[in-house]
């Protein structure tokens, strides 16, 4: 795929260049359904919700033309709402046909979860298609991303039984990543308690990556366990809890901590700059028709929205986002 090189304008509005030239991952909010209603929620996802999905198609379709580009980095992100939610609603195929898509092709891949559901009747399918989905590919290049913070409801509970399970399955080489707050940092403790309780095994690994040295917990024989603490921006419902962190820039974090830049696909047809809150740049994956637009449409389409909210933000407070390549 060729992106027109505007080096005028990049000189003028950089930040169109960085969308353009730096490396990708996609984000596909899968759906916008969930089962809980958490008041931190920047997606404003809950069980009122439709019950769309992005088709499978579509997801695959966007994954092939990335594919084809050299900035698209290799990684695919899976979150909604709650993804898992496919089972309850008889699509059992839905995640293991994504899952299995993205491995085969060498695609790191992370599946974000609350875990809510590890006490349904489908729970061993989903905990076979993960243990299933980790033998493909790499050893650790599939991830799962869990949450555990005092919002969401259970989290110490079901995410201690989600890694007992996990790791109940032999030859399972997977990361687990857990995600809190700040103010939520105890909850890792609370978390190995829990684990100690239901009998799954922890022990300290360090582990060498790019040529630092991290901290990391195996939990069983071959789990990853990986922590980390995030801010609490104040998009969607979060507007409401206090302490939230407002960033007035437009552009929010559109780049994550590895310097990629997020594309989120998201099951309303929309593609947005960054996973959650802050005043979005963003485009339309379907065309008037419905049909999916091409890739190479929908990233130029970001470049020139984010130059236009580059060029609002300086008139409105004389500033530059981004100062500097
Ligand atoms: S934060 Fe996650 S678990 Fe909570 S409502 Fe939103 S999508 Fe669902």
């Amino acid at each position: 795929m060729k992106i027109e090189n505007i080096t005028l304008i990049d000189k003028i509005l950089p930040i169109g260049g960085i969308v353009r030239d730096f490396p990708y991952v996609l984000v596909f909010k899968t759906t916008n359904w969930c089962w809980y209603k958490c008041p931190h929620c920047c997606e404003n996802a809950g069980p009122d919700n439709s019950r769309a999905f992005i088709p499978i198609d579509v997801i695959k379709g966007y994954i092939s033309q990335s594919m084809q580009d050299v900035k698209f980095n290799n990684s695919v992100i899976f979150t909604g709402g709650e993804i898992m939610a496919a089972y309850a609603f008889g699509a059992t195929d839905y995640v293991p046909e994504l899952l299995k898509f993205c491995l085969n092709h060498n695609i790191g891949t992370d599946i974000k979860t609350n875990a809510a559901w590890v006490n349904a009747k489908y729970t061993p399918r989903v905990f076979d298609d993960l243990a299933a989905a980790s033998s493909i590919g790499k050893p650790y290049s599939f991830q799962i991303s869990l949450s555990l913070d005092r919002y969401h409801k259970h989290s110490i509970q079901n995410c201690a039984k989600f890694i007992h399970e996990l790791s109940k399955r032999p030859e399972t080489h997977v990361v687990i990543n857990l995600a809190s707050f700040e103010n939520d940092r105890h909850m890792f403790n609370d978390l190995f308690n829990a684990l100690k309780r239901n009998g799954t095994s922890i022990d300290d690994a360090i582990v060498i990556s790019n040529g630092k040295q991290l901290k990391k917990y195996i939990a069983g024989d071959t789990l990853l366990l990986n922590t980390s603490v995030g801010t609490l921006f104040d998009g969607g419902r979060a507007k409401n809890i206090h302490g939230a962190y407002h960033d007035k820039t437009p552009q929010f974090s559109f780049i994550s901590n590895n310097g990629d830049v997020l594309m989120a696909f998201d099951s309303f047809g929309r593609v947005t700059l960054g996973e959650n809150s802050g005043r979005k740049i963003n485009t339309k994956w379907r065309n008037n028709s419905g049909c999916p637009r091409a890739l190479s449409d929908i990233r130029h389409r970001l470049i020139s929205n984010a130059q236009f909210e580059d060029i609002r933000y300086r008139i409105l407070t004389g500033k530059s986002f981004i100062k500097t390549r």
